[in-house]
């Protein structure tokens, strides 16, 4: 189309690259107006154990609808938020709202449950992020250990060391850290010896081949089982169907998460869940 119109150096007119830029730039200007009266919401998705599938604890979920009611996925907006910045103090919301909410429900209910809180790379690097979370903790009385962070392998990226280091101190204090979607992306076997986590969390891409392709069969099956020998706990990612329970408790997965068990719920529902 566009050489027949004479535009040299581009070859076609792509109207999907324009639409997505479109996209990026609504949405971001839409965050923009979000960060100022922060209309960001919580869902938490409950975790199992594998074996008598007893609640384990719950991941906090951030939720956002645009201006025309209508949700966006955190998988669209947080890579926008992450670019432009403004992830930091979303997520920070986050950190200081779902840790308020629990210290309610712990009271409450008497729980020993763990919080799961996903942290974004560029809210894990920036200065101070330790000693911010522990005032938070302090502030609603939760205990370290009552807390998991979950990160991606991204935030190992840029700078190995001194994510690891962060990383000790934060075990140190007894603040849990889980390894997010594992077995997807790098997840390279070599630097998880020695990386001070507690879990690794089986991507959903793992979960849903197991019993469908051979090869991811046998990632599975290994992954779980170096972890078991290394120390780490293992929960699955996005278990739906009774079959993969089964299997994943064959292999000795300990902890299941997904929509088989419990989908994402709003407050309220999962405190149906926790009385
Ligand atoms: P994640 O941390 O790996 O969370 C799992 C995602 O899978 C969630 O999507 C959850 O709703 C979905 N899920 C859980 N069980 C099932 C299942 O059985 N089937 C299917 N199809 N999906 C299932 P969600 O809430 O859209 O979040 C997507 C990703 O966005 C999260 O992946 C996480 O990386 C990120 N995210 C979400 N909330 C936050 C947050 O508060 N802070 C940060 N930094 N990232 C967040
Ligand atoms: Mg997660
Ligand atoms: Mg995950
Ligand atoms: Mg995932």
């Amino acid at each position: 189309q566009a050489e027949k119109d004479g535009l040299s150096g581009i070859r076609y007119f792509d109207t999907a690259v324009l639409d997505e830029l479109t996209r990026e730039l609504h949405i971001e200007k839409e965050l923009q107006e979000a960060l100022t009266d922060f209309s960001f919401d919580l869902n938490f998705q409950p975790q199992y154990d594998a074996k008598e599938q007893k609640l384990r604890g719950i991941e906090a979920l951030v939720r956002w609808k645009g201006q025309d009611g209508i949700p966006i996925s955190p998988l669209e907006f947080i890579p926008i938020a992450e670019k432009n910045g403004s992830m930091v103090s979303i997520g920070g919301w986050v950190v200081e709202e779902s840790i308020r909410t629990f210290s309610i429900w712990k009271k409450k209910y008497d729980l020993n449950l763990i919080l799961s809180i996903n942290i974004s790379s560029g809210q894990y690097r920036e200065d101070g992020f330790t000693e911010r979370l522990l005032g938070i903790l302090k502030k609603y009385g939760i205990n370290p250990e009552e807390l998991e962070l979950e990160v991606t392998e991204s935030v190992l990226f840029e700078d190995f060391r001194t994510a690891v280091e962060k990383m000790s101190v934060l075990k140190d204090y007894g603040i849990r850290i889980a390894l997010d979607d594992f077995g997807t992306g790098y997840s390279s076997l070599s630097y998880l010896k020695g990386l001070p986590v507690n879990t690794l969390k089986i991507d959903k891409e793992l979960t849903d081949g197991i019993l469908k392709d051979l090869n991811t069969g046998i990632m599975t099956e290994s992954v779980i089982a170096m972890a078991k020998k290394m120390g780490f706990e293992t929960i699955a990612e996005g278990v739906e169907t009774k079959e993969q329970l089964i299997r994943l408790k064959e292999l000795g997965c300990d902890y299941i998460q997904g929509y088989l068990l419990g989908r994402p719920m709003s407050g309220e529902d999962i405190e149906q869940l926790l009385k």
